[in-house]
Order: structure tokens, then sequence, then C-alpha cells
């Protein structure tokens, strides 16, 4: 445990109604009733836990600010220690204000995320519970934000410590048999051993098929929209952007010169990359550049293909659908308010010309000037996505990429053990495969984690979490 008592400004650092300072450790009663002065006269020593006083913040005899404080002592803490927290006026002069007081009088300022490590070290939660609030904290959309909670309620944390018992279990039943031959048999063993670990192996891969939808209602969907000049794409974009339902912000890109558009559609997050190119449309023979629709179509999860209907395919369109096959995209009939110079049947039979008949494609009628057609476009994305999974209001979700590691190796070690089976290896060879899947599972708890690891991991929290 941790001995120092540590402090930091717990919500934003901007002006606000309200703005909290957090202190926790073992001096950090005594530290806030350095600076505070209650009403009523008393301290905060004299206070019992999980209790609120008003009273005013004083830098000697200069008072600071008006002021609500919370005492809640350990172990029934965020940290497990004694926690302070003073509620004051949230201006960003006043918080800073209060905080250096209360590191003079003998608080020291707290790491980023510290508070949560704290909750880690000292046992509260695990590994995993200690991410997710910080996956809670960024989540962009409701799905991230059910599934972070979920795993902060320990819904991950209970899987993989059940798998964990079983492996231990195991592991510990062999080597007994192992070392005590005459009381103890592996004779008719094996038959059930294997059902256990093959039921252990579908437990593994169905956490580790849930991480595709863990990354993209984490991160968003990648998307990219193409069409010839003049098929109507910024006009979709704007449309889209224009939805009610859509959270829209500008991301100039910081690596390369993407500009990123974020749509959040009823939930899901849709990055749209390579705007920049979309939005200039007064060159329109550059603007498609097959070379950079083939770069920007290689990373994307989604293609939306803009076909305008109101004209005939040309060579730009052959270009677009030689592209098709590779990355899932919806096909955008758009124009569908004017004359149809190209059918829905047409487009299909040209797209099986360039990506084989086998290739199948989702094709929708829109306007995007006139907003139709963004209701089933919003439906198709949510099919091709989400799959039935996150209907399950239940379902648990890998969104971080340290536990889809963690996983992969246990599942290849649980398949190491499947197949020394198989092969007839000796009982005392499944052991070590056995040992290194309960380790690997251990990692995503946080059990014999490097500390350099715990430490970058925290390092990424905000201050004051
Ligand atoms: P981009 O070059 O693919 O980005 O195409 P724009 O979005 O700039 O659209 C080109 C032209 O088509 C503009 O004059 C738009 O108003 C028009 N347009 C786009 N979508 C539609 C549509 O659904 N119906 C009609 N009638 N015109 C459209």
């Amino acid at each position: 445990m941790e001995q120092d008592t540590i402090a930091a400004i717990s919500t934003a650092i901007a002006n606000g109604g309200i703005g909290m300072i957090r202190i926790s450790g073992k001096d950090a009663v005594s530290v806030a009733d350095r600076v505070l002065r209650l009403h009523g006269g008393k301290t905060l020593s004299d206070m019992k836990s999980h209790t609120i006083h008003y009273g005013h913040v004083y830098d000697e005899d200069e008072i600071i600010d008006e002021v609500m404080v919370t005492l809640m002592r350990g172990p029934k803490s965020y940290t497990r220690e004694d926690v302070i927290e003073i509620n004051c006026h949230g201006g960003v002069y006043v918080l800073k204000k209060i905080l250096e007081l209360v590191i003079s009088r003998g608080a020291r300022l707290a790491e980023p995320g510290e508070f949560t490590k704290r909750a880690f070290l000292n046992g509260r939660i695990d590994l995993s519970q200690a991410e997710s609030v910080m996956e809670m904290i960024q989540a962009k959309n409701e799905y991230a934000l059910r599934s972070s909670v979920r795993q902060l309620s320990g819904r991950l944390s209970d899987e993989i410590r059940n798998i964990r018992s079983e492996l231990l279990h195991e592991t510990a039943y062999i080597e007994s048999a192992l070392d005590d031959p005459e009381h103890i048999s592996l004779d008719g063993y094996t038959v059930p051993f294997k059902e256990k670990l093959e039921h252990i192996r579908e437990r593994l891969q169905h956490l580790l098929s849930t991480s595709e939808n863990g990354r993209i209602l984490k991160e968003g969907i990648s998307t990219v929209i193409v069409g010839k000049p003049n098929a109507g794409k910024s006009s979709l974009l704007n449309t889209l952007l224009n939805e009610e339902r859509a959270i829209v912000t500008n991301i100039a890109g910081t690596t390369r010169d993407v500009l990123e558009e974020q749509l959040n559609l009823n939930g899901i997050l849709l990055r749209v990359t390579d705007t920049a190119g979309i939005r200039e449309t007064k060159n329109p023979v550059e603007q498609i550049g097959v070379e950079k629709a083939r770069e920007s179509m290689k990373d994307a999860d989604l293609i939306l293909y803009v076909v305008d209907t109101s004209t005939e395919l040309d060579e730009n369109d052959m270009e677009i659908m030689k592209l098709l096959d590779q990355t899932p995209a919806l096909i955008l009939l758009n124009k569908s308010d004017l004359a149809p110079k190209v059918t829905a049947q047409e487009m299909e039979h040209q797209l099986h010309a360039f990506c084989g008949s086998e290739t199948s494609f989702r094709m929708i009628s829109v306007s995007a000037k006139e907003g139709s057609g963004m209701d089933e476009l919003e439906a198709a994305v949510r099919e091709m996505f989400l799959s039935c999974e996150v209907k399950g209001e239940d379902e648990m979700y890998v969104t971080n990429v340290r536990h889809k590691a963690a996983l992969s190796d246990a599942l290849s070690s649980v398949l190491l053990v499947l197949k020394s089976m198989e092969d007839g290896m000796p009982e005392d060879v499944y052991t070590i495969d056995l040992m290194n899947a309960y380790r690997s599972l251990g990692l995503i708890l946080g059990e014999e984690v490097e500390e350099d690891l715990v430490n970058e991991i925290f390092q990424s929290f905000c201050m004051g979490k």
C-alpha cells in the first residue's frame, strides 16, 4: 500500500458550475482540515464516514471559496484509503488555488490515473475493471458506454476467473495424480477432461469473437465514401451530418492530411475519412483519383459507393467497381428523385461482372438531396457491423487490445493441450500449457503483470481519475 497522500482536480479544468478536488491517502483528513473551516466549528476528524459538510476553504485568514466536503474513510472509498472530495465553485482559478493550498498543506499532486491505480493496487478492482473506467470516460456512444459499465461491474473478470479456476483445478488434479498414482488415478480421465477443455476453448473463442464488435463499438467504423465526380458524395455527407441524430466533430488529421468527420448514427459511430477530397469538388477529374481511392479503401471497414443514377455509368464507375471486392460496401443508388438512367438490375449485373457473381452487395436507393433512404442506410450499417449480438442486453464485448492478445494466447495454449491429447502425449505435458493459459488470462486481471505495464496503463488516464 502506498503511503503518501495525493490530490488532484477531478473535474474538467474548465469553468463550470461545480469543480471537485479529490484527496486520498492516510493524511487526507488532516490535510483537508488544515484548509477547511466547517460550519459549527468542528473538524472533519470529528465526523463520521460517508457524510457531507458545509464550510469554507481558507488560506490563513483569507477566504477562498464556499464548499461542500465529502468524507469517505477507507476501506469504503474509491481507493480504499481515506478520501476527501472538496466540491467548490467550478472556476479554473478557484480550483487551482484550492489544489495548491491542499498541496502546500501536506498532499502531493497525483499522477494521471493514480486514484484508480490505488484502487487496483489496494485490491478493490482488478486491472480490467480499472481499464474500463478509462473506457467509460472515453466512450463515444451508448454501446461503448454500456459495454464498459458491464466490464466495470466485473462481468469480464468473472468469466475470466471462472475459466482460470477450472484450468487450475484440472492442472492440480493431473499433478496430484502424477505425484500420487496409488491414490489418485487418471484412468477414465481423458474423456471428461477433453470435454471440459473443449468447453473452455468455446468460451475463449466466444470472447475473442466479440472483440471485432468491441472495436467497432469503441472506435467506430472507418468509412470511405467513393463515387464519380458529381455523384453526390458531399451531398450525402452533408445530409448525414445534418441529420438531427448526428453529432458532428471535425478532426484535422494529425499524421496525414486527412480530414475526418464523425457521425453518430443512433449509437454507431461512423468515422468518415478523406473528406478533404470530397469537400473540394472543384477539380472533379482529379478528385476521384483512383490511386487515392484505392489507398483509402484499403484501410476502411466500410465503403459507401455513391452511384449517380441520373447519368449513365462511366469509366470512373468501372474503376471503382474493380476495387470493391475486398472491403464491405454499400451501394447507394443516389438521385432517386430524378429519372433513372441506371437501374438496380444493371448495377447488379455490372458488379457481378467486376467482382464475381458470388459477391453480393446491398443496394439502397437514396436521395442525398431530399434525405430519403437514410433510415435504410443506418439499418444496413447496423446489420453489417453489429450482427445479432448487440441485441443481447447482457452481451460482453472485449474492447481492449491488451485483453484480446491475452485471450488469444490463452486460446493457443488450450489448443496445444488438445493437440497433445490427440497425439497421445503424456499428461505432464498438458499441465505446462494449462498453466500458460492460466497465466495469460491472469494478465487481464492484472495478476503477475510487470510494474512497467501497470504504470503505462494508468499513465494514459486523465488527471484526477
Ligand atoms: P460529389 O462531387 O460526388 O461530391 O457531388 P455533390 O454532392 O457535389 O453533388 C453534385 C450535384 O448533384 C450537386 O448539384 C447536387 O445538388 C446534386 N445532387 C446530389 N445528390 C442529389 C440527389 O439525390 N438528387 C438530386 N436531384 N441532385 C443531387
